[in-house]
């Protein structure tokens, strides 16, 4: 949406310069909180990267080794980049940036290029660009955003080989320093380019809370708002823009007044950040309640991150980070030695390791077998209880990691009881096994996600079934509302406030209470400030989050008493929408807790 108007309706700020001064505002899609304020600059992309002036018939045999000579150049370029990561803790850039090094290090995309070079006799810049169209073709045809995030990481590889080709490295095209970059779209790597550079902000055309260059957004702290349509004819580059990552808006040359207010809630936002008062030894409300914090993490610096936060124990390893490669599922071995690593590193806390949570896509070598509709196929615990020797590789490895370490299986995406018992009887089958064979190993407990809707409807029977539940609410989101949870489409849709999902907290919060089964809340939810109260008065009592989350969240918690959370809860049971559901909270914070939020929070648009 894009408002050409006044300064006045900016944040409702009277403009006193209101006849003279006119400003742009347009709405997007906030995927990275801050607020960064600058002159645009459009970003730059290498140009000439696969023109070649050659021979009409180049010779084979000379293109292919200089193809190869740049491979061997970018992998080399991807691993040094690997080896500098260390700036993202939470180690999406180098998740994301070994899908690239395995993408050159799969013969097939190498192979498909050498394979044009030969047959239609092209320079090696030629096939390149051939293969990566056809690719982008195939992907383009499948409506996943896992493919289109695939398209990218191929034309980042092409982009790199074809540099390598033309004997540069990627140089950096401008300086991005302090300003604000706008894109169409942005690969990862151009992601990394840019961050490096401490830019006041970004803006793209493309790219949902979910891709990539937003989490990389994240990661690098700056701020980031997507969505906005025809980006390249809204800007030409020299703009004065503000971008607003909390609202997801970018006012385009602001009044004096937009300005000043930005400015000055920049300053407090900057100068109120992490609370340090409150030191490690649990997490507890004004009245004395006491919330358990545990951190999603799948690596020792996060979990180092988390612990120096005060997280209690991972609450979420996603087992799946141990599988690069599509279908090189790590041995038993190399799992024991993960899992006994992450154990070791989380001590007694414990940490609760969710078995593979992956599709068919990531299953089969190369990515091979797709899907139409990947999210409602055979994934997750399906694709466990069907491939059963993958399954009982896991099981084995996470039983003898147990013998040493307070580990705890969690079994991702159950649809009712029926999958509960299955994966608990190969579990107790090799346990036994290992008995017989007089092998070490533990008795960990079992944990049930509960994600989509069947099992919101039978939680109090799966809950009676294993030692704990854990509630995924992105996932939950996406399956109750029906709205694909990485489709920037329909992200409107995507409503984390509707009231079907409040009530589906309440029915499983319900269920593991009267059961007498521990519940934990982890997903994005568990780790934003305008939902906890909420979470907290439904019932909630151990949340699982983000690192970079936990400090805010345990401040607010200390500040919160129970019986006012109670009653907030219970003031969204009238709300028929979850923009009615976002105003009753945001009037009881502003009028009870308005202190204890991030500046600009409160005004932000929460879903
Ligand atoms: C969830 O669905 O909320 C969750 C925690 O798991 P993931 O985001 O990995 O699906
Ligand atoms: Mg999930």
């Amino acid at each position: 949406m894009e408002i050409r108007s006044n300064a006045v309706a900016i944040g409702d700020v009277p403009n006193p310069n209101a006849t003279t001064v006119t400003e742009w505002r347009i709405d997007g899609v906030a995927v990275s909180r801050g607020v960064g304020m600058g002159s645009v600059v459009m970003f730059e992309r290498g140009n000439q990267r696969f023109e070649r002036i050659a021979d009409e018939r180049p010779n084979a045999d000379t293109e292919i080794s200089r193809f190869r000579l740049a491979v061997d150049r970018s992998i080399e370029e991807l691993r040094s980049l690997i080896d500098a990561a260390d700036v993202t803790p939470n180690g999406h850039l180098t998740d994301i940036l070994n899908i690239q090094l395995l993408i050159l290090e799969q013969s097939s995309f190498v192979s498909n290029v050498e394979d044009e070079m030969q047959s239609a006799r092209l320079t090696a810049e030629s096939a390149l660009q051939n293969v990566q169209l056809r690719y982008a073709e195939k992907m383009a045809s499948v409506h996943d955003p896992h493919h289109r995030e695939k398209r990218l990481d191929i034309e980042d590889v092409c982009n790199r080989i074809a540099a390598a080709l033309s004997g540069e490295t990627r140089k950096q095209q401008t300086t991005y320093r302090d300003f604000v970059v706008a894109a169409h779209e942005l690969t990862p790597s151009e992601m990394v380019e840019v961050c490096r550079q401490s830019p006041a902000a970004i803006i793209t055309e493309r790219g949902g809370w979910t891709s990539h260059s937003s989490i990389l957004a994240r990661e690098f702290q700056v701020p980031m708002v997507s969505g906005v349509k025809s980006i390249e004819t809204k800007f030409l580059g020299g703009e004065m823009v503000i971008v607003d990552g909390q609202k997801g808006r970018i006012i385009v040359d602001p009044s004096e007044i937009s300005l000043s207010t930005y400015a000055v809630n920049t300053e407090i936002s900057i100068s109120d950040g992490p609370p340090s008062e409150i030191g490690g030894g649990g997490t507890q409300t004004i009245d004395g309640t006491n919330i358990t914090i545990r951190a999603n993490a799948d690596s020792e610096a996060a979990f180092t991150l988390a612990k120096q936060a005060g997280a209690d124990g991972i609450g979420l390893f996603r087992s799946e980070s141990l599988i690069g490669k599509p279908g090189r599922i790590p041995d038993e071995d190399a799992q024991i030695r993960a899992y006994s690593q992450i154990g070791s590193a989380v001590g007694d806390q414990g940490v609760r390791i969710r078995t593979f949570d992956i599709g068919i896509e990531r299953y089969s070598p190369n990515g091979r077998h797709t899907e139409i509709n990947p999210s409602l196929g055979l994934r997750s615990i399906r694709l466990s209880l069907h491939e059963r020797s993958y399954f009982r590789v896991q099981i084995r490895a996470l039983l003898r990691a147990a013998a040493h370490h307070g580990i705890a299986i969690v079994l991702p995406m159950i649809s009712g009881v029926g999958e509960v018992e299955e994966a608990m009887a190969m579990i107790e089958a090799e346990r036994k096994e290992l008995s017989l064979k007089g092998v070490e190993h533990g008795s960990p407990q079992i944990g049930a996600m509960i994600e989509v809707p069947s099992a919101i409807f039978t939680a109090r029977e799966i809950a009676a079934k294993v030692d704990f539940l854990a509630l995924g609410t992105n996932d939950l989101v996406q399956y109750l509302l029906a709205v694909d949870r990485d489709n920037d489409q329909v992200s409107e849709l995507y409503q984390t406030l509707n009231p079907a999902v409040i009530r589906a907290l309440r029915a499983v919060i319900d269920a593991a209470e009267s059961s007498r089964k521990p519940l934990l809340i982890c997903g994005e939810m568990a780790g934003s400030a305008f939902y906890v109260p909420l979470l907290i008065g439904l019932g909630a009592r151990e949340l699982s989050m983000n690192s970079n989350s936990i400090s805010q969240i345990r401040h607010l918690i200390s500040g919160i008493g129970l019986a006012d959370a109670q009653s907030l809860a219970a003031s969204v049971d009238i709300a028929e929408t979850a923009d009615q559901v976002e105003a009753i909270l945001r009037k009881f914070y502003k009028e009870h807790w308005q202190t204890l939020f991030p500046s600009g929070l409160l005004d932000a648009k929460h879903r």
